[in-house]
């Protein structure tokens, strides 16, 4: 089994290594452990061992709510068995992704369309409905109070997934952001975009990074993976990277290998970049390129049919 690995942040924050896919720094969860403890992202059903024995580490039995920032499989897959596991739990899902939670097979269908069916219990697990009177719904402005004078704020991000939401909390300055800012391996070292189908839209990714940047948070929480405090970096990066990913596919055409020349333009810029092989490689390993080069292709088409 995965060995656990909880890190305190402070003022009652804790990430937790979620150890998805049995590796270190695939997933992080974020616990506050305050009078109402809330989780944000509980991960795919195949963590739930891996999260339980990390909440008991630190003595942990019961949450009040865990929300999710979206309901990806690799965020929510698991919402269903967390419901089952800690009975008391409110599960906390925009209002756009609810239905999918409680009746999780048009996501699942729509997964395996990229996964593979072959791949889907191997990477995630199965998953399983959430009671509908289990669920919080959430939307932008929405505050989940976690006790003690704290609470969470809530802003509807979509761009990466049409159901995403971000959690800013005031006292960590902690901004909690899903995958609507990139992936960030290791350690937030450098922003790489997501942009899956069949959501991903360029102009609402990038006015979402502009609306976060612009609350000024003492530090970006992503979920693949950690923190890293030079926030406006963060969001720049993310910009630039999503604008030259966005040129180099549209000038790619109907280009077939698209996936596969998006990923040699890529690691090659990083080589020019100067950025480590064993960086690069973790990137590589950790990027489903057809689904980059898809969830652009499909925008790009959407735009220009539009
Ligand atoms: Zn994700």
């Amino acid at each position: 089994m995965f060995d656990v690995s909880v890190t305190d942040l402070g003022d009652s924050l804790y990430m937790i290594d979620a150890g998805m896919h049995d590796e270190p720094e695939r997933l992080a969860c974020y616990l506050f452990d305050t009078p109402n403890r809330v989780l944000i992202e509980c991960g795919p059903s195949n963590v739930m061992p891996n999260l339980t024995a990390a909440l008991a580490s630190i003595g942990v039995e019961e949450i009040a709510a865990m929300v999710v920032t979206h309901i990806h499989l690799d965020h929510a897959g698991g919402a269903g068995h967390f419901a089952a596991r800690f009975p008391e739990a409110e599960i906390g899902v925009h209002t756009a992704g609810a239905r999918h939670l409680v009746d999780p097979a048009r996501l699942w269908d729509s997964a395996e369309r990229i996964y593979t069916p072959a791949g889907m219990l191997a990477l995630w697990g199965p998953m399983d409905p959430v009671p509908e009177d289990r669920l919080r719904v959430l939307d932008e402005g929405s505050i989940i109070d976690l006790g003690g004078g704290r609470s969470l704020d809530v802003m509807y991000t979509p761009g990466h997934a049409k159901h995403h939401i971000v959690f800013s909390e005031e006292r960590s300055g902690g901004m909690f952001v899903g995958d609507s800012v990139g992936i960030a391996f290791p350690h937030g070292h450098m922003v790489q975009p997501v942009t899956p189908p069949p959501d991903f839209d360029q102009p609402l990714v990038v006015g979402q990074l502009r609306r976060m940047a612009a609350r000024q948070p003492g530090f970006v929480g992503f979920a693949h993976y950690g923190i890293t405090e030079d926030a406006p970096r963060v969001f720049d990066e993310a910009e630039a990277r999503i604008d030259e990913w966005v040129a180099f596919v549209e000038s790619l055409g109907d280009d077939p290998d698209a996936a596969d020349q998006l990923r040699s333009w890529v690691l090659g810029q990083y080589r020019s970049e100067g950025i480590s092989e064993d960086d690069i490689d973790q990137y590589d390993r950790n990027t489903f390129w057809p689904m980059q080069a898809t969830g652009i292709q499909r925008w790009l088409s959407l735009r220009d049919t539009a």
